[in-house]
């Protein structure tokens, strides 16, 4: 069978030759690949070999990031429906007695609710049905990837239809968003690296409860350590760590199990479970994401341990990184050598997130007696500091991506300290009043592509701006006007913020609306910031004066020139000997060798 998930007619016919893209997996971070693409256009084809998205027990939080990449792609609407925005995480010691109650920080950072609940299943089917409209975007159920070659011109697929025949297609690229058992990682012999747990949990969403909690609650009851997180319309998560002999055979659909151990908590029949599993959690990454034209994310990349909640959501911050590097790419606007950079930007992150997850399973999940009692005392002891409660109670332990390498400049000397320690780091996304009277969140005014944000600098900026050598990224450039001012006036051709195309390059401005905007920016008064699309920021310099500015944008292209200007030829150097593809590889459907590849791309 062959159908959209939202109950939409499937597309019909074979699937096309050639795409730009194929993404492997209806999971989130195939699908939020795919929205993301597809809002740049990029011709993609999403394959899921089941018949309809996944009604497994999984993510339950989505944070702050992930939604601001959700309005982003534009998907921000079809989810906030299905979320209980605004949550956090209440953390009880041995005794049930509160410890922590962390919220994230408040106001919000990134325009987003630091954490929000949901059920993965509503989250997918939300997702697949708004990107299963997306013009370019081709999503295909019961159609599996059964094999694949690449070289360096393209990649070459071999799917199984939901009918049992097959076809074959070529794309420039493969993206492997097939989660935990990835057939893409395996067919390129790539291994994971980690370890594996031998505790094992039962995993239960129920319905028809009676809570009035909204915060997730992590108790660290060393008899039972357990997670309950309530959710929409009488939904709630329980998570309950099984002793040994608890542990049901292989295979068991452990419902009865469930009530048992759920029914010390609430009142539940067998009717109240709505899914429920058992699971083995992992700490694993990849030994590496990309080989050439064939690039992991998501669970196929690392895998963790849920307790910080941020598989799905590292899976997200893969899917943004890629998914602006190959727009650029396929637009011909970079040289293929800019998807290197994935990798090396996203991978320090994610292993810190899988080293968080297994230090709060480690600690809060013990089901050691005195370590569980040696835990409640310290964490006891750190709330009576100030700044320690702090910490803890913004979940500040949260590590925030910060790019070294990759595509990013390290700042030059003259910088703003504040401005300074924001290159390779997300911005902030204040409320603001675009010049056209139009309060909305900044990346409306930033727009999609990449922006050149001047913060309180002169009159003279933006005409410098335009003459220097970055314009040619075809940045959109933002004014950020400070001190209670307005942005200046837009010219003609741009009428405003709100009405431009949202990839439309030309000026726009932003001022403050609550104080936010003021707050964030005024440290950076007198800068410039060349602000990614993923809306990292890659270079930050000083514009005191017109020629500070030139000098300042001529410096940054100069740098980044490597992964902008590409020769046609750009990939093939690169990756010279690096074609992927194991024994099975599609060398029998490749006729006529390089010259094959050319006729597709
Ligand atoms: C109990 C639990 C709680 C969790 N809680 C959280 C949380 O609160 N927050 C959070 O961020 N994360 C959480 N996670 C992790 C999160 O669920 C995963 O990280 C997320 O599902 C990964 O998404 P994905 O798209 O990478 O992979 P998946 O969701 O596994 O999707 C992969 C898809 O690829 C398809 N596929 C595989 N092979 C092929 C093929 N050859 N051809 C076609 N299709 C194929 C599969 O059928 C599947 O649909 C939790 C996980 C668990 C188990």
């Amino acid at each position: 069978m062959t159908r959209a998930a939202d109950g939409t007619p499937p597309p019909s016919g074979p699937p096309p030759a050639h795409v730009d893209v194929v993404v492997v997996g209806c999971g989130p971070v195939g699908l939020v690949t795919a929205g993301l693409l597809g809002a740049g256009g990029v011709s993609t084809l999403v394959v899921e070999r089941n018949a309809t998205t996944s009604d497994e027990a999984k993510a339950i939080s989505v944070d702050d990031e992930s939604l601001r990449t959700l309005q982003r792609a534009r998907l921000d609407g079809c989810v906030y429906p299905i979320l209980q925005p605004g949550t956090g995480t209440r953390y009880f010691g041995a005794d049930s007695r509160l410890l922590v109650h962390a919220k994230g920080r408040r106001p919000q950072l990134l325009g987003h609710p630091f954490k929000s609940s949901f059920a993965q299943p509503a989250f997918e089917r939300a997702l697949a049905g708004a990107v299963s409209q997306l013009p370019s975007v081709d999503v295909r159920f019961s159609t599996e990837l059964v094999d694949f070659c690449a070289d360096t011109l393209g990649v070459r697929c071999r799917l199984r239809l939901a009918d049992g025949s097959h076809a074959e297609l070529a794309s420039s690229f493969l993206v492997g968003c097939d989660g935990a058992r990835s057939f893409v990682r395996t067919h390129l012999g790539i291994r994971m690296q980690g370890r594996s747990f031998d505790d094992v949990w039962l995993v239960a969403d129920t319905v028809r409860d009676t809570h009035r909690e909204r915060y997730a609650m992590h108790f660290g009851d060393p008899v039972r350590p357990r997670v309950v997180v309530p959710g929409r319309d009488g939904r709630c998560r329980y998570e309950l760590k099984l002793r040994p002999d608890e542990v049901p055979p292989e295979g068991e659909p452990p419902v009865t199990l469930a009530v048992d151990l759920i029914r010390r908590y609430r009142a539940i029949e067998a009717r109240d479970i709505e899914r429920c599993t058992a699971y083995r959690f992992h700490a694993l990454v990849a030994e590496r994401w990309q080989q050439g034209r064939v690039l992991l994310a998501g669970d196929a990349a690392h895998l963790m341990p849920p307790f910080a909640g941020q598989g799905l959501n590292s899976g997200i911050r893969d899917a943004d990184n890629l998914s602006w590097k190959l727009r650029a790419v396929l637009a011909g606007r970079a040289s293929p050598t800019l998807l290197d950079t994935y990798e090396p930007e996203r991978r320090p992150h994610a292993e810190a997130m899988v080293r968080l997850s297994v230090r709060l399973g480690e600690v809060m999940m013990t089901s050691a007696r005195r370590r569980a009692l040696a835990r409640d005392t310290a964490v006891r002891l750190a709330n009576l500091l100030p700044v320690s409660r702090r910490f803890l109670a913004e979940s500040r332990y949260r590590p925030a991506a910060c790019f070294a390498e990759g595509f990013v400049v390290p700042p030059a000397p003259g910088v703003r300290p504040a401005a300074a320690r924001l290159v390779g780091r997300m911005l902030p996304q204040p409320r603001v009043l675009s010049a056209a009277g139009v309060v909305g969140l900044l990346d409306d005014v930033l727009g999609e592509g990449f922006a050149l944000v001047s913060v309180g600098c002169g009159d003279e900026v933006p005409a410098a701006l335009a003459r220097s050598s970055l314009s040619h990224l075809g940045c959109r450039q933002v004014a950020v006007a400070l001190d209670d001012t307005m942005p200046a006036a837009m010219p003609p051709d741009v009428p405003g913020a709100s009405d431009a195309p949202a990839t439309a390059p030309g000026t726009a401005g932003a001022a403050d609306v609550d104080g936010r905007l003021q707050e964030e920016f005024a440290p950076l008064r007198g800068t410039v910031l060349l602000v990614r699309p993923d809306r990292y920021v890659a270079a930050a310099w000083p514009a005191t004066s017109a020629s500070d500015v030139a000098s300042g944008a001529d410096a940054v292209a100069a740098s980044l020139a490597r992964f902008l200007v590409g020769s046609p030829d750009g990939f093939e150097t690169a990756h010279a000997g690096e074609a992927g593809g194991g024994p099975g590889a599609l060398t029998s459907i490749l006729p006529h060798g390089y010259g094959f590849w050319k006729a597709f791309l």
